[in-house]
């Protein structure tokens, strides 16, 4: 084949990407706590799964820590937007820690059905992948009750009386069709699988996916911008492979775009997961500019329009109560 030209190249940049409404919510925690309270203002684990937002709120005066026993007594901090089992809420109190709460409430969701199926005596599968601080944090609401399932094949390991109820409820950041694979796996071991009454794959994740599959069949390459540790940005990697993109790579930014990627690609679609700040994509548009590339066009899927309100401790005072 000719080398590729200027004319026979395009960029597709996917529609929605970037920040969800629970990773906003998470940010602009932290950053009015700075302004609110001073530093300093302690965050237990990231914030959010992405090193430049981390990196920027630690310029801010944030101070990120693994665990509690980290933050000195009677200090602020901050609860992540992945949530904390009630093991982690009682050692804060225990410690005299001041909180406040960045758990999506789209987590929070799923830590209720925990509970709630756990308080009806159902064993629980939890669809996730461990280890994960999602996981960890719903898992913690019904540790005797939760049994983690990370694959479709893990299912017929699982070691629960199968002619009896069990519920199902997964992590918000999965592959939702391999999630469907895996339930309908369940529903054939287990024909009493009580479902969630709603999904627990975030609105954000299904539409992140989607775009993805859109443009994924014309895409010599897919870039994700993303960081290695965020669930929904590495499943984008995944989704768009198996929706036919030719190759797909996530990159942090722009300067780990490799030119070697782009030798025999002609087609070029863009996205991000949902931590990922919208200057880090413009970045890697422009990179791809600077290579020869023309300007992107966005295919956009759906409008979102979900925004959540502050923690309480955060919104302004005329605000408070309603
Ligand atoms: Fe909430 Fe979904 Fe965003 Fe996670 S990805 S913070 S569950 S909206």
């Amino acid at each position: 084949a000719p080398p590729a030209t200027d004319t026979d190249r395009r960029v597709v940049v996917a529609a929605p990407r970037g920040y969800c409404a629970g990773v906003d919510r998470a940010v602009v925690t932290v950053e009015k706590a700075l302004e609110q309270f001073g530093r300093p203002v302690y965050v237990r684990k990231q914030i959010v799964h992405n090193k430049h937002v981390v990196q920027t709120l630690e310029a801010k005066g944030a101070i990120f820590v693994d665990e509690l026993d980290e933050v000195p007594s009677g200090e602020l901090v901050i609860f992540s937007a992945h949530g904390v089992s009630p093991q982690v809420r009682a050692e804060a109190q225990a410690r005299g820690l001041r909180t406040i709460d960045a758990t999506c409430p789209l987590v929070t969701k799923v830590h209720h059905e925990a509970k709630r199926f756990a308080g009806q005596g159902l064993p629980i599968l939890l669809i996730g992948h461990g280890g994960h601080e999602e996981v960890e944090g719903t898992t913690g609401e019904a540790p005797d009750s939760i049994v983690l399932v990370e694959t479709p094949d893990d299912v017929d390991d699982v070691e629960l009386p199968t002619g009896q109820p069990v519920a199902w409820l997964s992590q918000t950041t999965l592959s939702v069709d391999e999630t469907a694979q895996t339930v309908g796996r369940l529903r054939d071991r287990f024909p009493q699988l009580v479902d969630p009454p709603s999904d627990d794959i975030c609105y954000a994740t299904q539409n992140r996916q989607d775009a993805v599959k859109q443009i994924a069949a014309h895409c010599d390459l897919m870039i994700v911008v993303g960081s290695r540790n965020s669930s929904n940005s590495v499943r984008l990697v995944e989704v768009a492979l198996e929706a036919g993109a030719k190759a797909a790579r996530r990159v942090d930014d722009a300067s780990e775009l490799d030119p070697a990627w782009l030798t025999e690609a002609r087609n070029i679609g863009v996205t991000s997961g949902a931590s990922v700040p919208e200057r880090l994509v413009q970045g890697v548009l422009d990179r791809l500019v600077e290579l020869g590339y023309p300007v992107a066009e966005e295919e956009r899927l759906v409008d979102e329009s979900l925004s959540f309100s502050l923690p309480p401790q955060l919104r302004p005072h005329d605000q408070r109560g309603r």
